[in-house]
């Protein structure tokens, strides 16, 4: 996870960052932050499942947020741990099963953020995606 978070994180600051510091500044440093509700998906993705997060404003019909989170095993449902060694491996705590780092790395998050923004959003044509999102996830969705 610490890995994956890393990646993302990076991923995500490098390209959005300017965008990121302009829309900062345009906002009145003293805006408390809006209130947002959570929307939890849940989406199956390389024999993996993920239950990826929306942050959802409904008073300014905006998405603010986005998180693949953990992969899930399919069978049991339960998030699984990286386990240390030469090489990544996501093992479920429960029955075992194992998938290379591969299956959940930085490029599957992405693709499950990505469905489940265009799913949201097309469920929700009034909502829009905020600035606040990166720039790969505005353009992915
Ligand atoms: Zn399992």
């Amino acid at each position: 996870m610490r890995t994956l978070t890393r990646l993302l994180e990076r991923f995500a600051a490098a390209p959005a960052a300017a965008e990121n510091e302009a829309a900062a500044a345009a906002e009145t440093p003293s805006a408390p932050p809006l209130p947002t509700r959570q929307v939890e998906g849940r989406r199956e993705f390389h024999g993996l499942l993920w239950r990826p997060v929306l942050g959802v404003n409904d008073d300014e019909k905006l998405v603010v947020a986005a998180r693949a989170g953990l992969p899930h095993c399919v069978r049991c449902e339960r998030a699984l741990t990286l386990a240390a060694g030469p090489r990544e491996l996501w093992t479920c705590p429960s029955c075992g099963d194992s998938r290379p780092g591969s299956d959940a790395d930085f490029f599957a998050a992405e693709a499950v953020i990505a469905d489940d923004l265009r799913e949201f959003i097309s469920g929700h044509p009034d909502f829009r995606l905020a600035p606040t999102l990166s720039a790969p996830q505005r353009a992915l969705a």
